[in-house]
């Protein structure tokens, strides 16, 4: 999947005596190596972060860092979809009114019987995401687009993956013909489905 391209070679030259021996003798297989990629995640996510907050700043859109919960009419609300915003450090809640409001509160994983999440063995992908290694072994319940993609992500770390999907293909609500070059690739690279 990956090819190793140093940045010398991709702007067509050769910098130092190391890389003109790199050339004479091929290059080698990429190695993959999950902790650097998670440590370069947390950079981009950082780096993102800072970006979005200028951008709001600039934009000069007030945020209220607290719990947002909408509510009905009552003698607390002047007016119903009011949006009270509670505080941890329990700080006075304020209360925001408003013409319109959106409600882009997110989603959260779905809990399966029998699989309680722990954090450890059993994990979601919101602490997979957060893994300090790459396990040697792991069991994706799902195969849709995100089950694959983490799949496909373990296997080039070099996991021993499986998937359980209970549809009769992987991304079941996508093409056939896509399903069946992605469950022939996924196999090809040792992925048991
Ligand atoms: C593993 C994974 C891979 C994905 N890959 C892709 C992809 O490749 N492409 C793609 O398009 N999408 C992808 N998605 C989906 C994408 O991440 C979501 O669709 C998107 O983040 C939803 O945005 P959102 O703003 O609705 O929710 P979020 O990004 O979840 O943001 C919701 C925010 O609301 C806050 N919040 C929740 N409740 C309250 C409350 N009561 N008061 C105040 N704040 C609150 C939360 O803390 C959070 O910060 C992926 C999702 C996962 C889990």
């Amino acid at each position: 999947m990956y090819s190793y391209q140093s940045a010398a070679a991709k702007r067509g030259g050769v910098s130092n005596g190391k890389k003109k021996r790199e050339l004479r003798r091929g290059f080698s297989e990429a190695t993959l190596r999950f902790t650097k990629v998670q440590a370069r995640k947390q950079s981009i996510i950082k780096r993102l972060h800072q970006g979005v907050g200028q951008l709001i700043k600039r934009a000069k859109i007030d945020v209220y860092h607290g719990l947002g919960r909408l509510l009905g009419p009552s003698i607390f609300s002047p007016m119903a979809g009011s949006v009270s915003v509670e505080y941890e450090d329990g700080k006075e809640n304020d209360l925001l009114t408003s013409k319109n409001v959106i409600i882009a509160t997110g989603s959260r994983p779905r809990p399966i019987a029998g699989l309680a999440v722990d954090g450890d063995r059993i994990l979601t992908s919101d602490e997979a995401l957060e893994l300090p290694e790459c396990p040697a072994s792991i069991l994706i319940v799902g195969g849709g687009v995100i089950g694959v993609e983490w799949a496909s992500m373990f296997a080039d770390f070099g996991a021993e993956v499986t998937i359980a999907e209970f549809a009769d293909r992987l991304i079941s609500m996508e093409d056939k013909d896509v399903s069946a070059a992605l469950e022939k690739n996924l196999k090809r690279r040792g992925v048991k489905i």
